[in-house]
């Protein structure tokens, strides 16, 4: 048996959506530990592609049970519709998929104030998705927020709705200009949200623990990644919630000596969406040409990301924050045929060279990547499926990324293909790790 955390190492986007689904075949139980529904896995479902925001993509295997911890924040209008579609595709998902009671319900006030508050930043956006997801979490820390546990005291919640809706309007109307937020809306929201999670409501913490007592094999799915980490990011241009693997034991209600195995899952290259600092950022053709060639678009939001070269200083970083085990790095086909790959092998700030990720954004944005060349491949990689397949140059390029991020490359991806995947766990992990 074991608990595996997996966690996007670099800004989002990595791919995890085809790493969870692989490694999904080893585990009875997936658990979602934060973000909201603006994580985006596509999975096709009786051959219909969707996109999956809350719910974790291991529901398509029979039998899996998937849950959303209390770090998580619901949207219950995109988690009915998913259960919706997914029926209707034929996914039984009565008695797998459950929430925490302790998990908090995005509701029209924190949607409205993303959006006017984003619109309002102008040129300093942060880059939110506009779902909710930040002014909900901030709700959580004041303590004023409505827990999916609260819904079956609908009385007691009116008054604190009440509260809630007065406190958002003295914001909508008084700083935005806004026009206010019905109370009656927001009550009517949460009877709704009440309807839409009957039965599927249940203690994920102590379900996971009894399903770890047995033996179980565990999977827990992190949203966004390593440097959008609210406290370990980039901040403030940085998620608001936990991305990384410690969040994990807090957003499921889990001691971290029962984790057994940390996966970090990042590109062969970088991508950020939004505004932050970037310092392998690669500005006109370069970075447009890893744009096309990697369909580098959000799934969400269909917004382009801004591409750069693999950044080894994040990488080890990623690595020590995490304490990963194992990487997978994805999309590495992207690459073929770009002669010389560059490496961002330390930064230079403020004069000096260091390997030590910044500790604030206005710091890293003053980085000045340090650069190795190596030689690029030509061949197509996309049928490699071991590592002998893979032409020498790609093979180096693999092992230096190892070796900067100081961990064991576990899977190599070079397709978007459930099949298109090298993963000789044994060998690829005796690529290079730590130093
Ligand atoms: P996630 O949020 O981390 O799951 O990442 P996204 O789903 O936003 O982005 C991953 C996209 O890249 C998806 O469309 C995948 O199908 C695709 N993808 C994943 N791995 C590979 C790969 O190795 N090569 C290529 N070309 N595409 C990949």
């Amino acid at each position: 048996m074991s608990v595996r955390v997996l966690v996007g190492a670099q800004w989002g986007d990595e791919g995890k959506g085809k790493i969870v689904d692989y490694l999904m075949h080893d585990a009875h139980v997936v658990a979602r530990f934060g973000g909201g529904p603006n994580a985006g896995h596509t999975v096709v479902i009786a051959g219909k592609k969707t996109i999956l925001h809350h719910i974790p993509s291991g529901v398509l295997h029979p039998g899996t049970l998937c849950l959303l911890g209390n770090g998580v924040v619901i949207d219950t209008d995109i988690f009915r519709d998913e259960i919706k579609r997914l029926e209707q595709g034929g996914v039984d998902c009565d008695g797998r998929v459950f929430v925490s009671p302790r998990a908090h319900l995005i509701l029209r006030t924190h949607r409205l104030l993303d959006r006017i508050a984003e619109e309002a930043r102008g040129d300093r956006a942060i880059g939110t998705t506009g779902k909710g997801i930040g002014p909900t979490y901030g709700d959580k820390v004041l303590r004023r927020g409505v827990r999916v546990g609260d819904l079956e005291e609908l009385e007691a919640l009116a008054d604190r709705v009440r509260e809630e809706v007065q406190e958002i309007n003295r914001i909508v109307v008084g700083r935005y200009g806004h026009d206010p937020v019905s109370m009656e809306e927001v009550l009517e929201e949460a009877r709704e949200s009440r309807r839409a999670l009957a039965g599927r409501v249940a203690d994920v913490g102590e379900m996971l623990r009894e399903r770890i007592r047995r033996g179980d094999d565990v999977l827990l799915e992190g949203a966004q990644g390593t440097l959008l980490d609210l406290d370990h990011g980039t901040y403030p241009y940085a998620t608001s919630s936990s991305a990384i693997a410690g969040g994990a034991c807090t957003g499921c209600g889990l001691g971290p000596t029962l984790i057994d195995e940390v996966w970090g899952v990042a590109k062969a290259y970088v991508t950020r969406v939004g505004n932050g600092p970037f310092p392998t950022e690669l500005i006109g053709e370069e970075g447009a040409r890893l744009r096309e060639i990697g369909a580098e678009y959000g799934s969400t939001t269909g917004r382009p990301r801004r591409c750069g070269w693999f950044d080894g200083v994040a990488a080890r970083y990623a690595t020590d924050v995490n304490g990963l085990t194992a990487l997978a790095i994805t999309k590495l086909d992207v690459l073929t045929g770009i002669d010389p790959l560059k490496l961002c092998v330390a930064y230079e700030i403020d004069g000096h060279e260091t390997t030590t990720f910044p500790d604030s954004a206005a710091r890293l944005a003053r980085a000045t990547p340090v650069y190795q060349t190596m030689p690029g491949w030509k061949k197509s990689i996309s049928d490699a499926r071991r590592l002998e397949d893979l032409p020498e140059e790609a093979m180096r390029y693999v092992e230096r990324l190892a070796e900067l991020s100081a961990c064991p490359v576990a899977i190599i991806s070079i397709g978007a293909g459930r099949e298109e995947t090298i993963a000789e766990f044994g060998r690829i992990d005796s690529i290079p790790g730590r130093s």
